[in-house]
C-alpha cells in the first residue's frame, strides 16, 4: 500500500493515487497520519463490501437444490407439453439442458471432473414457439430468468444497449442478488439479426454484427464482467457490480431466415461425389431446418467461437394447419380458453364451431400470420360482441363461421394486417 509520501510529491490515496485537492479529492482523516485514502473510494469500498455481504447473506438463505428436488427431464418436457404444442425435439433438448442445468449447480466440487454448462441454440421461424418455450421454462424454474432482444445489443460507444446490459436485467429479476443472478439462465432471442453481413468482416466496421458477437462470446464463455446495476450508460457515475458468468445458461433462438438455402447447399454439395441418388433422395426437401448443423449457422454469419460455445443445436418446426388449430384450442392458456374466461366472468357460455374455428386457422394461413395471428384474427372477430354482450341479458353465445367472417369483413382485416 502506499505510504504518506511518494517520490513525486506529498500524500496520495493509496488506491487511485490522486492527491487532495485533484477533482475536488478529500482524505478521509487519519489520525496515523502515514496512509491516506480519499474519500470517494472509501464510498465505493463501502459499497462493494455491503454488496458482497448481502449476496453472502442471500445465498446462505437459498441453499442449491438437492438433485431429489429437481425435475427431471421428462417432467419438464410435460410440462412444456401443457403450454406449448409439438415442437418435441426443442422440448426434449431444452428438458435436458435445464436438468443438466441444475446438475451442475449441484456438482461436488470435491473431484476434477467439471461438467461444464452446455448454452443452447433454437434456430425456427418466427411465430413457432422460441418464445413461447423459453417463457413456459421459466414459469417451472426457480432461477431467475430474462428475456433479452439482440437487437438492441451493440458494441460498446455505440447507439443502443452495452452487451453487458443483458446481465443487469438478470441481477433486476434476481433482487440484486450476485450470487442467485449468476445461477441464471438467459434468452437471447433474435440471435441471428446479429450475424455478419457480408463475407469479408475486415473492410467496414460492422456495427451491430460481429462486434456484438465477439462481446457476447466473453459472457457465454464465462467470465467476470462487470456490471452496471441500473443499466445502459445513462448513469455514468453507478458503481459496477462484478457477477461471474460461468454458470449462467444462455438460450438463443432465431429465425435465420434464408438459411435453408445454406442448409440445401451443404447437402448437394456433400452428396454430389460420393453418395448415389437414393441417399439424396433420402433428405426431406420440405424440411430442410431437421438437417440445420453448425456449419450452416457459419454460412449465415455467426462466428466460429460464438457457434461452439452454443453446442446445443435444435430446431423449430413450422405450425401447419393442424399445429396451428390445435394451439388455437389446446395449450392450457390457449386463445380460445382467454375469451371463455372473459365471456365467463359476465355470466355468458361462450361457443366456437369447429367451422368457426376451422375459419380463424385458414384466415392465419391465407394471411402467412403464424399462430401469432390467431389472437388478431380472433380479436376482430369478438370486439363487437365483447362490445355488446355485457349489457344484454344473453346467456349463451355461439361463434359461427358466417358470424366470423362477416366480423372479419366489416373489421376490414385485410387492410388491417397488411398495414
Ligand atoms: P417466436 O418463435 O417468434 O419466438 P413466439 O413464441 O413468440 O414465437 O410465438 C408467438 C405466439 O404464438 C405465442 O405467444 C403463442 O401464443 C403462439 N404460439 C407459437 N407457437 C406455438 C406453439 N408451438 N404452441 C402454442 N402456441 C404457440
Amino acid at each position: 500500500m502506499a505510504k504518506k509520501t511518494n517520490s513525486n510529491s506529498g500524500p496520495h490515496c493509496a488506491f487511485c493515487g490522486r492527491y487532495p485537492g485533484q477533482d475536488g479529492v478529500m482524505f478521509v482523516p487519519n489520525p496515523a497520519n502515514d496512509v491516506f485514502v480519499c474519500t470517494e473510494c472509501v464510498e465505493q469500498l463501502h459499497f462493494l463490501v455491503s454488496q458482497a455481504i448481502e449476496s453472502e447473506k442471500k445465498s446462505v438463505d437459498q441453499p442449491v437444490k438437492s438433485l431429489d428436488d429437481i425435475p427431471r427431464p421428462k417432467d419438464i418436457c410435460a410440462y412444456l407439453d401443457q403450454y406449448v404444442i409439438g415442437q418435441d425435439s426443442a422440448k426434449k433438448f431444452l428438458s435436458v439442458a435445464v436438468y443438466n442445468h441444475y446438475k451442475r449447480l449441484a456438482q461436488a466440487t470435491d473431484d476434477d471432473v467439471d461438467i461444464e454448462k452446455s448454452n443452447i441454440i433454437m434456430v425456427g421461424p418466427t411465430g413457432t414457439g422460441k418464445t413461447l418455450l423459453a417463457k413456459t421454462i421459466a414459469r417451472l424454474l426457480d432461477v431467475p430468468f430474462t428475456i433479452v432482444d439482440a437487437t438492441v445489443l451493440t458494441e460498446a460507444g455505440y447507439v443502443g444497449e452495452d452487451i453487458e446490459s443483458l446481465l443487469t436485467r438478470l441481477l433486476a429479476v434476481a433482487d440484486y442478488d450476485v450470487a442467485k443472478a449468476e445461477r441464471g439462465i438467459v434468452f437471447i432471442d433474435e440471435i441471428d439479426k446479429i450475424a455478419r453481413k457480408g463475407d469479408n468482416p475486415s473492410i467496414t466496421r460492422d456495427v451491430s454484427g460481429e462486434g456484438v458477437q465477439q462481446g457476447l462470446l466473453k459472457l457465454l464463455e464465462g467470465s467476470v464482467v462487470n456490471v452496471p446495476p441500473q443499466g445502459g450508460r445513462k448513469h455514468p457515475e453507478q458503481k459496477m457490480i462484478q457477477v461471474d458468468t460461468k454458470n449462467i445458461l444462455f438460450i438463443c433462438g432465431g429465425a435465420f431466415d434464408g438459411i435453408e438455402r445454406k442448409i440445401a447447399q451443404r447437402l448437394n454439395t456433400h452428396t454430389v461425389g460420393y453418395s448415389n441418388n437414393k441417399e439424396r433422395s433420402r433428405v426431406n426437401r420440405d424440411n430442410l431446418l431437421d438437417y440445420v448443423a453448425p456449419q450452416d449457422l457459419k454460412s449465415f454469419g455467426l462466428i466460429p467461437e460464438i457457434i461452439g460455445r452454443l453446442p446445443i443445436l435444435t430446431h423449430l418446426e413450422p405450425l401447419d394447419r393442424d399445429a396451428l388449430r390445435r394451439v388455437l384450442v389446446e395449450p392450457k392458456n390457449s386463445i380460445i380458453k382467454q375469451y371463455e374466461k372473459l365471456f365467463k366472468m359476465d355470466g355468458v357460455e361462450l361457443e366456437f364451431t369447429q367451422e368457426a374455428l376451422d375459419l380463424i386457422v385458414d384466415k392465419a394461413i391465407e394471411y402467412k400470420l403464424g399462430a401469432r395471428g390467431l389472437r388478431s384474427i380472433v380479436e376482430s372477430i369478438m370486439i363487437d360482441s365483447m362490445f355488446e354482450i355485457p349489457s344484454t341479458d344473453e346467456t349463451k353465445f355461439t361463434v359461427t363461421a358466417e358470424y366470423a367472417l362477416e366480423k372479419l369483413k366489416n373489421a376490414n382485416f385485410e387492410t388491417t394486417v397488411f398495414k
